[in-house]
């Protein structure tokens, strides 16, 4: 049997890093065994569904290479299936018409407040006379349509992730509404098809082997699975995966900062390493290898290393993975991923002319990224070496200088070495790295000093900072858009 998978998401927000993990391990599981992955938009929810958001995930799971094989497919447009399946439910009595008015059901769950139980449907419409059905209609009453759930019944299923779940018929609330109550003047007598209803006549029609969605959705399950009973279709195997929760062991919420996957494209992570982090969200691979790509993840995924326990986010590991993708790219796929990034930092960015020069400078600073961005970030409270933070040197007239630039420059002799420095460059008008290297080497003759003395002072001209990328490559960088010398000058005159 071909295995089919689907990720489903509800476009009511943009497309949630928890969504975004889900979609990662049907996307790995439908690899791993050659088959396909289908996308969903699950917008029954008509108040809180939007097209925005719809466009917004799609965007997100390309970003991501979250590529699938099928749709995306709207629930929005099947409604004429799931009424069919509403049908088949009343047919078989299985499902009931229940007239119960609001103000009824909110004195029912008043009474159960009070009584200190479960708030849950008491079943009262369950079995209607005609004649009692008749009076309903005759006063006007739209009724939803509820499903039958046995009390009695306990529902289990082996779940690929945690084992064998049971679940008692009575902790499901009584019988459940499958569909809403038809509007007035709708050419139907069936209201708008609800979420499990729905969910359940997708997945048998699109023939999936495979629901592997978070732990949050369990409680439906248990609904979910007497709903195929009920319809007469097999039943597929689930995986419930753990949820990730914040670094403090929380449910990640709004108030940790990230909830969406730009929310951590803005920081200046990239999509290769954020798929490869949230792959690590719950599952490990066999042989503890922690840097793959999806495909490499792929042939050793399975739901046996998906822990149980939830996720908890790790920020630092976040920045190792980044860091690991950031220094394995060639400057030329670095680039464009920076600019954007210097562009949003205010720098002058010629992206076209000046290919060359922002090329060596991605060269340059690639080995030290955490991020393509940097600097503190208020979200995650954390600070990383990032590309805006790194090159600001490289794109501002004048840097300001450090306390320790500041001490380096006072020392004795230094202004002769800066003096040395600046005639010496004033004679190149190109240069290069056997040039830049000569010119160091000149002046720490000249000045009858240690290379390192030389080094140190050039840099705390140069950058305002003491320590940062490779020297040489910095003063080429430099001199070749004409910096270097005003800022030699600029230090010498402190
Ligand atoms: N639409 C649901 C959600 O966004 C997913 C349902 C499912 O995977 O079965 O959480």
């Amino acid at each position: 049997m071909t295995v089919r998978v689907r990720i489903a998401p509800s476009p009511t927000g943009n497309l949630h890093i928890g969504t975004a993990r889900t979609a990662v391990f049907n996307w790995l599981y439908a690899h791993r065994h050659g088959g396909q992955f289908i996308l969903r938009i699950e917008d029954t929810d008509t108040e809180r569904s939007k097209t925005e958001y719809t466009q917004n995930i799609l965007d997100g799971l390309k970003w991501l290479g979250l590529n699938w094989d099928e749709g995306p497919f709207a629930q929005s447009d099947r409604l004429e299936l799931y009424r069919q399946g509403i049908q088949k439910l009343l047919d078989s009595k299985l499902a009931y018409r229940c007239y119960t008015s609001s103000a009824e059901l909110d004195e029912l769950r008043a009474t159960q407040e009070a009584r200190g139980a479960a708030p849950r449907y008491d079943n009262r419409h369950r079995n209607l006379t005609p004649e009692q059905e008749a009076e309903f209609v005759a006063a006007g009453r739209q009724p939803v349509i509820r499903f039958m759930i046995d009390d009695q019944r306990e529902i289990s299923w082996i779940d690929a992730v945690r084992g064998k779940v049971s679940w008692q018929g009575s902790d499901l609330g009584g019988d459940m509404v499958i569909a809403r109550a038809a509007q007035d003047g709708a050419n139907h007598d069936v209201g708008q098809p609800l979420y499990n209803l729905a969910v359940v006549i997708d997945d048998i029609d699109m023939q999936i082997t495979q629901v592997i969605r978070g732990e949050d959705h369990i409680a439906n399950t248990a609904k979910q699975i007497l709903l195929y009973e009920g319809l007469g279709a097999a039943i597929p195997e689930f995986s419930h995966t753990p949820l990730i929760l914040s670094p403090a062991g929380k449910k990640l919420s709004k108030r940790d900062g990230v909830t969406s996957i730009w929310d951590f494209k803005d920081m200046g992570y990239v999509a290769g390493a954020l798929t490869n982090y949230m792959t690590l969200l719950g599952w490990s691979a066999p042989d503890a290898q922690e840097i793959f790509s999806l495909d490499e993840a792929a042939k050793q995924f399975s739901f046996d290393r998906v822990n149980k326990a939830g996720a908890k986010f790790d920020w630092d590991k976040l920045n190792w993975v980044n860091s690991q993708y950031l220094h394995k790219m060639t400057p030329e796929e670095l680039l464009p991923e920076l600019i954007p990034f210097w562009e949003a930092a205010g720098y002058q960015v010629d992206a076209a002319a000046d290919r060359p020069w922002l090329l060596r400078l991605a060269a340059l600073i690639g080995p030290s990224l955490e991020t393509l961005k940097g600097g503190f970030e208020e979200r995650t409270g954390l600070t990383t070496q990032g590309g805006v933070e790194i090159s600001r040197t490289f794109f501002t007239a004048n840097p300001t200088l450090g306390a320790e630039a500041i001490a380096q420059l006072g020392q004795e002799g230094v202004k002769d070495i800066l003096t040395s420095l600046q005639t010496a460059l004033a004679e190149l008008a190109e240069i290069d790295e056997d040039g830049a290297k000569g010119l160091l080497d000149r002046v720490t003759k000249e000045q009858g000093v240690k290379k390192g003395v030389v080094m140190r002072s050039l840099r705390a001209a140069l950058t305002g900072e003491v320590h940062g990328p490779d020297l040489i490559q910095s003063l080429i960088l430099l001199h070749q858009h004409h910096l270097a010398i005003p800022r030699l000058q600029a230090a010498l005159a402190t």
